[in-house]
């Protein structure tokens, strides 16, 4: 991919739109320029040109500027590719925020969709979608006081790795040796982080254990960061304690018990597809049975909210097996299902743009399926997020009975205020006004038990920032 511009720098602007259409590693080629008062790009493309132009508004500014060369190049991009873009210019990854942002800017609902509609170009099913969980948001945002915090614990392990990972997590059968010490290193950043914390001021209502997968690792290690991380921090505002337990393979009824005893009321089991082929070809190693047993055993041990992960666009999978995957496992009855759209890294090997385009509206259709089905199922969607470079410019959706949303899900989508992160892998994001900061620990189990003074001495940047 070959980016251009001319009487503006606004390069990336171009590249966030041709990257809707076009692999980043193709030939692909744009030039944007900004002349007699328009935004104009032309894109070239496998022997294919297309040309767009928009006009720049009265007096714009960067932002306004930025969308009318979005456009152009949005329209140059449509000349030669049929790739659908549900999203229109909105490249960003939270859109939901922008209509809440919207809102609280004194728009009417009404006039907020004809804003998303008009201005960016968004569908209007999806700039509806925006209000619903921009609305839906507010409520869940109202809950947190000013000296709220929410916290993260990440386990960078898992059972296996699957096949279209882009977490960081390593196989726990090759790297035990780093399990003790990782655990070790994680509660020094735990009781580290609280005392930052305590003085500060700051309470934490939500905590959120994700990876990974957390109860990949045994039951009495992941009890030790549970009941660090209770001992830590003030939790007199804890409105919700959650755990990934991703893989249903690693729910076993001590690692339950345990969950239990320590005041976890939320857990995702994940089953990504209930369709043995698909979970097979991706390295799941475990069975659609296997989900139905954790669902039972986690309704035995009173677990009160169960949220349920699944990934559209699963290789060899098309609409009819997602409409039995969805019977199966709204039959389980989870309070919570998380619809995922296959990332493009996956779908870029995809043989031709073709198949592409055959991929995302696919893909398309099975989310539209998802939202009929979850409508009359009773769940709302209450958050979402849309990932870089997925194929057809789609969307991921939280969807939840009223009442049993994910309020972690939702703080830091929305970046009302700071996550306090620790483990491998874990990013601190810290919120203050208008401004966001962001602290990355090391991704690797190794690497960050081996940098773990460092890590706690970068710690005193959250008293810097916040305090
Ligand atoms: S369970 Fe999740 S984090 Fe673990 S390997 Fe699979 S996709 Fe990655």
């Amino acid at each position: 991919m070959t980016i251009t511009t001319k009487g503006h720098e606004l390069s990336t602007a171009v590249e966030q739109v041709v990257q809707l259409f076009f692999d980043v590693h193709s030939d692909v080629a744009a030039e944007s320029a900004v002349e007699d008062g328009r935004a104009v790009t032309s894109v070239t493309n496998d022997g294919a040109a297309g040309r767009g132009s928009w006009p720049m508004p009265e007096g714009a500014d960067k932002k306004a500027l930025s969308n009318s060369i979005k456009k152009a190049t949005l329209l140059a991009c449509k000349e030669i590719s049929d790739m659908p873009t549900p999203w229109g210019i909105s490249t960003g990854i939270r859109p939901a925020k922008l209509a809440r942002l919207l809102l609280d800017g004194g728009m009417t609902a009404a006039e907020t969709v004809r804003k998303l509609r008009d201005e960016y170009w968004i569908e209007p099913e999806r700039a509806r979608l925006c209000l619903e969980v921009a609305e839906k948001e507010k409520g869940i945002i109202a809950m947190a006081g000013e000296k709220a915090v929410s916290l993260y614990v990440g386990i960078p392990f898992c059972p296996t790795r699957c096949a279209y990972c882009s977490f960081i997590s390593q196989a726990l059968t090759h790297n035990n040796k780093f399990l003790l010490p990782y655990v070790d290193a994680c509660e020094r950043e735990i009781r580290r982080t609280g005392e930052l914390a305590a003085e500060l001021g700051l309470k934490p209502v939500t905590a959120y254990f994700g990876g990974g997968t957390p109860t990949a690792i045994p039951a009495e290690l992941l009890e030790r960061l549970i009941k660090t991380l209770k001992a830590s921090f003030d939790m007199s505002d804890l409105r919700e304690l959650t755990v990934e337990a991703g893989r249903p393979d690693t729910l076993t009824p001590e690692m339950m018990t345990m969950l239990r005893e320590n005041g976890v009321r939320r857990i995702s089991i994940n089953p990504q597809t209930m369709h043995q082929s698909t979970l097979d070809a991706i390295g799941r190693r475990h069975s659609p049975e296997d989900v139905e047993r954790a669902f039972a055993l986690a309704r035995r041990e009173g677990m009160e909210i169960i949220n349920a992960d699944l990934i559209l666009g699963l290789p060899g999978e098309d609409v009819n097996m997602l409409a039995e995957t969805l019977n199966r496992i709204t039959a389980l009855g989870p309070e919570a299902i998380t619809v995922h759209t296959m990332y493009l890294k996956r779908a870029a090997r995809l043989r031709d743009d073709f198949e592409k385009l055959r991929f995302a509206r696919n893909v398309n259709e099975m989310m539209e399926l998802c939202r009929r089905r979850m409508e009359a199922y009773g769940a709302e969607p209450y958050y979402m997020y849309k990932q870089k470079n997925t194929l057809g410019n789609l969307e991921n959706v939280g969807f939840a009975k009223p009442g049993s949303e994910c309020l972690y899900n939702v703080y830091i989508m929305e970046e009302v205020h700071s996550i306090l992160a620790m483990g491998g892998g874990a990013s601190t994001k810290l919120v203050r006004g208008d401004r966001i900061e962001r602290v990355f620990n090391p991704k690797e189990a190794g690497d960050y038990v081996n940098r773990i003074d460092e890590i706690l001495e970068k710690k005193q940047f959250i008293k810097e920032f916040l305090g």
